[in-house]
């Protein structure tokens, strides 16, 4: 018998669940764009914003998701025929050089394989090999949500600082935004890149660029960019049209508002502390029961592991049975496994994702757990005990 009536809980990695303040923000009337509220709304939005990404830089805002940010970014500060150096920690590393290929611009890849993260001297290597300074940028993804590797962006600034390399530090934060603790301006990262619908609890379809004084320069150095992606008169506005490039998306704008009300009312260190307690008790779980079974988390050092995502091989295809499971019977949706296709395993059905981001509690991720622990019995995983006490006591300290 099916159990799965009830409120549905969308454990993706985004979109992420959308928290009743920013659903009731968004349901009303349409404003007046000309004068009034709107205006003076989106105005404000900036510092708050900036207090997610903390950062001093400006920020652009644009109606599209992540992908649409990645092209942007790109846009401003290269064109056909410059280079970025991409470091790839697993499928969303290779989209975002796909993105700059189809600009034109060449992207050569450091592929750092889906288990390690980021190995800051041979990324100083390959800056010091580039004596003529080709590199316009180099980027990364702060969170790869296929593999869940996090990566510091302290010691890739570090590495690029040592090799005297001029380029800017590219940050893909779409799933990292408003989960793991970030600071663009202390940690030396020139341009972030994020998303409406993964940790800033809001509908997919607006995206934010941050933009540092060295990524300004290197805008104004490009002799043209596409008047869309531009990002100056988004950064700079003299009419209110400019912020978003046209009509303003009204009422993602509101249901940004409430989302913006919600983190800072926690205030973000909070923000991110609840993450990293949550992600821990996803985390304990899982060592029982890889203690007695075939469960694995993709990454093994806890260091590494990303607080909003976590990728899990199963083994066989017990990924993709898992998922079929818990959504049937018990109103969860789990992420599909991406990027992580094998000879043994071509579909990469074995690996299943929990997204983890944004508007999650304790008993959110305790029922979460609860229900895998059901799912793994239903379909006959056989797994370590202990797993739901495990998870509680990381809850239970706090
Ligand atoms: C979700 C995500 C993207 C893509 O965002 P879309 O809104 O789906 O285009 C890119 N990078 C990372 C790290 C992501 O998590």
């Amino acid at each position: 018998m099916t159990l799965a009536a009830g409120r549905p809980y969308l454990a993706i990695p985004g979109p992420s669940v959308m928290p009743d303040a920013v659903l009731q923000a968004m349901h009303r009337a349409a404003p007046n764009i000309y004068e009034g509220d709107i205006i003076t709304m989106v105005q404000g939005m900036v510092p708050d914003l900036q207090r997610v990404a903390m950062t001093r830089g400006k920020v652009a805002f644009y109606i599209a998701n992540g992908h649409g940010a990645w092209e942007a970014a790109l846009a401003n500060i290269a064109g056909p025929g410059d280079r970025v150096l991409v470091c790839v920690t697993g499928r969303f590393g290779h989209g975002w050089a796909e993105m700059a290929e189809g600009l034109g611009i060449i992207a050569d890849k450091i592929d750092f394989g889906t288990t390690a993260g980021i190995d800051p001297a041979r990324l100083e290597d390959t800056l010091r090999a580039d004596t003529a300074h080709s590199y316009r940028a180099v980027l990364f993804s702060h969170v790869d949500t296929a593999t869940s590797l996090l990566n510091d962006p302290r010691p890739i600034r570090a590495a690029m600082n040592a090799a005297d390399h001029p380029a800017l530090l590219m940050a893909d934060c779409i799933a990292s935004m408003a989960c793991e603790e970030f600071h663009m301006d202390d940690w030396g990262v020139d341009v972030a890149v994020t998303a409406s619908q993964k940790g800033l609890m809001v509908p997919p379809g607006l995206s934010f660029i941050f933009v540092s004084p060295k990524a300004e320069e290197a805008r104004a150095a490009m002799p043209r960019v596409s008047r869309y992606w531009d990002w100056s008169g988004r950064i700079d506005p003299e009419r209110f049209y400019q912020f978003c490039g046209g009509t303003a998306p009204t009422h993602h704008l509101f249901g940004l508002r409430a989302a913006l009300d919600m983190l800072h009312g926690e205030g973000m260190a909070q923000v991110w502390q609840r993450h990293v307690t949550l992600a821990r008790a996803i985390w304990a779980a899982c060592d029982a029961w890889a203690a007695g079974g075939t469960l694995r988390l993709n990454v093994a050092d806890p260091g590494l592991r990303s607080h909003a995502v976590t990728a899990i091989g199963l083994g066989g295809r017990n990924g993709s049975a898992l998922r079929e499971w818990v959504s049937g019977n018990a109103g969860v949706t789990l992420g599909i496994g991406l990027g992580m296709e094998s000879p043994e395993d071509p579909k990469g059905e074995g690996f299943f994702r929990i997204g983890h981001m944004g508007h999650l509690n304790a008993h959110m991720v305790l029922g979460m757990l609860g229900t895998l622990e059901a799912g793994m019995q239903a379909i006959g995983v056989q797994r370590g005990a202990g797993a739901l006490s495990a998870a509680a006591a990381v809850i239970a300290e706090g």
